[in-house]
């Protein structure tokens, strides 16, 4: 198994688990965009959104989003993101969901 993210949620490498339940877990980004960016993934491997068929699986990876923002008092608001494939601009091929705070953010997207 060669794939990092699987590594973090499974425990292979050692990372704070800010959240973990049966399909999802999540942790903090090694290059964080703002005060708060936390990944929330799932511990078995998919690709990317484009390869999500459970929609189980995604109701999980959701919620969990929901309660971790809760636990780190996002109240005012945040962000989610899911970048995928190549246009989408993401990079580790694992699927996760950039959960984004702590200060106000700006534009959406980049304007062209
Ligand atoms: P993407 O561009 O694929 O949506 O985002 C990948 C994210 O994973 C980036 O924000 C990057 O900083 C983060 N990242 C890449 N490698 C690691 C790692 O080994 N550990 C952690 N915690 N984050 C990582
Ligand atoms: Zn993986």
């Amino acid at each position: 198994m060669t794939c990092i993210f699987c590594k973090i949620a499974n425990g292979e490498i050692s990372t704070e688990l800010l959240y973990s339940d049966d399909k999802v877990a999540a942790f903090r980004d090694i290059r964080p965009q703002a005060p708060l960016h936390i990944l929330v993934v799932p511990k078995a491997h998919v690709d990317s959104l484009w390869e999500l068929d459970d929609p189980e699986l995604a109701g999980a990876l959701l919620h969990a989003v929901t309660v971790i923002a809760r636990a780190e008092g996002l109240a005012r608001g945040y962000r989610v993101i899911v970048n995928t494939g190549s246009d989408g601009g993401q990079e580790v091929p694992h699927l996760h969901l950039h959960l984004i705070g702590g200060t106000a953010l700006g534009a959406m997207l980049p304007k062209h």
